[in-house]
């Protein structure tokens, strides 16, 4: 089939590569010339495991079309997905203005029936907005009530992992499609359907519902993983003060099949371009029809709070002056496997390390480039702050003769280290770990002053 994707982010990007690799014919469409000339010569503008060769591959084929050309993007695909970013609007909703916009110019030059498909995350409602603009665009026209120029909007919202972006688009637990029962939407739910059945060859896994479900399951997904991840947050935060185990209650909960052990971990706080702004968007959803969502309003602010806990035990360790002080921070990335920054718990870490005046040495398998990317941005207030932290290539780099080694992201490169080195590295063995990667007894043993999130510090 042929298929516009549009915007080559990380949805986009891998949605269209996995579509080409099943077969389909594949026009990607992005505004950022820049994103398009990386794809065109050969390249990647995201790290995802296993998308650059996948990409190389198809553009070889001549299975996958990289390009600016708005016309040519709405030309080619009988499905048009919209894959464009809603990032946070200031009063927390969802800014719809890449999707509206997307969506008119899908109006304006559509030339017989279409399939629009929300992939991106939009509110509920949003399909009925989409399908005005396209109606607006296409009266304007003069092609208002055209048969030939038909279309129906359905909501297939994405549930990916940045960091197995491409395994779980393979390998999806479930599909959704929402769509509307009149002929329009059902013709287009016949060629989601089509689309989808590779991925349904084994046992039927898409779940079919009306749009407005479709919209609300993707926001009610991420509002339950990230109510898990608070949740466990002010367990650990209480386990502090107490003298209990996080890990061990975590291991003791977990095992229950009703809760099971899936997105359990005690940490310094989610972060990424989803959880943050879905909980915003469903708190402000909720307050835009008279209602108050207080689970996730607590989330949100425990969420928050959650950042600085590290920063709070740092304090109670070194003091709260921190000037003269270096710590060698591992790990950037708002999760490990990827290098999206958005929303890094690291970036409020080491604003608050600076602020205190000391020094930071950061090393992150893929993220530096970005990281110094948004360091700048959010420190040029402080450009004096900005002096004190540097980006290094080796963890080796960033542990050399520093105070303290504070982990922010659980690489799995950090999980096994040499403990000898480092100690030998650090000007005393000390280390604050956000992520809960290593034993307390066994980091005592080694003679390691240990700090984790809700675990026992051992002498
Ligand atoms: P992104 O910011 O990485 O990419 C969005 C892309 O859209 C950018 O390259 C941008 O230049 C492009 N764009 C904007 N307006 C455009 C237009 N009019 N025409 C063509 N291209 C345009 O965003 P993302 O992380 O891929 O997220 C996209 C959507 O998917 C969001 O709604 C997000 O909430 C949702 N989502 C993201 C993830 C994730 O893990 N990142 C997972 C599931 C759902």
């Amino acid at each position: 089939m042929k298929i516009t994707i549009i915007g080559t982010g990380y949805v986009g990007l891998v949605t269209g590569a996995c579509l080409a690799e099943i077969g389909h014919d594949v026009f990607c469409l992005d505004v950022d010339q820049r994103k398009i000339d990386i794809l065109n010569n050969g390249g990647v503008p995201i790290h995802e495991p296993g998308l650059q060769e996948m990409i190389a591959r198809l553009r070889a084929h001549g299975r996958i079309t990289f390009s600016t050309d708005v016309k040519a993007s709405v030309e080619h695909g009988e499905i048009q997905f919209i894959a464009v970013g809603t990032p946070p609007d200031e009063d927390g909703s969802a800014d719809l203005q890449y999707v509206l916009e997307a969506s008119r110019n899908i109006g304006r030059y559509m030339n017989g029936f279409k399939v629009i498909v929300d992939k991106s995350t939009v509110p509920v409602g949003t399909a009925e907005r989409v399908r005005a603009v396209v109606a607006d665009e296409l009266a304007a026209r003069g092609f208002g009530n055209s048969a030939q120029h038909s279309f129906s909007v359905v909501s297939n919202p994405e549930f990916l992992k940045e960091g197995a972006a491409v395994d779980d688009f393979m390998r999806p637990d479930r599909i959704v499609i929402g769509n509307d029962d009149d002929e329009a939407g059902l013709l287009a739910r016949e060629k989601m359907k089509r689309l989808y059945a590779p991925f349904n060859r084994n046992h039927e896994r898409t779940l079919y519902m009306d749009v407005r479900s479709a919209e609300f399951t993707k926001y009610a997904a991420n509002a339950m993983l990230a109510t898990r991840i608070s949740f466990m947050n002010e367990m650990s935060n209480l386990a502090d003060r107490v003298g209990a185990d996080i890990e061990a209650v975590r291991r003791g909960i977990g095992s229950d099949p009703r809760i099971g052990y899936h997105f359990l971990y005690a940490g310094v706080g989610y972060g990424g371009s989803c959880f943050p702004k879905d909980v915003q968007a469903l708190v402000r959803t909720a307050s835009e029809n008279g209602h108050r969502l207080r689970i996730l309003e607590a989330v949100e602010d425990v969420n928050h709070e959650q950042k600085e806990v590290l920063v709070r035990k740092i304090e109670r360790s070194l003091g709260q002056d921190l000037s003269g002080r270096t710590f060698a921070v591992w790990g950037l990335s708002f999760k490990p496997n990827t290098d999206d920054m958005r929303e890094a718990s690291s970036r409020r870490v080491i604003a608050a390390l600076l602020a205190r005046g000391a020094h930071v040495r950061a090393y992150d398998p893929v993220a530096l480039d970005e990281a110094r990317r948004v360091l700048a941005l959010d420190l040029k207030e402080t450009p004096d702050a900005l002096t004190r932290v540097s980006f290094v290539t080796t963890q080796e780099e960033a542990l050399a003769g520093a105070d303290a080694l504070v982990i922010l992201t659980e690489w799995k490169e950090f999980k096994s280290p040499d403990f000898v080195s480092i100690k030998a590295a650090l000007k005393s063995p000390v280390i604050f770990d956000g992520r809960n990667l290593y034993e307390p007894q066994a980091m005592a043993e080694l003679g390691i002053d240990y700090y984790a999130i809700g675990r026992p510090h051992v002498q």
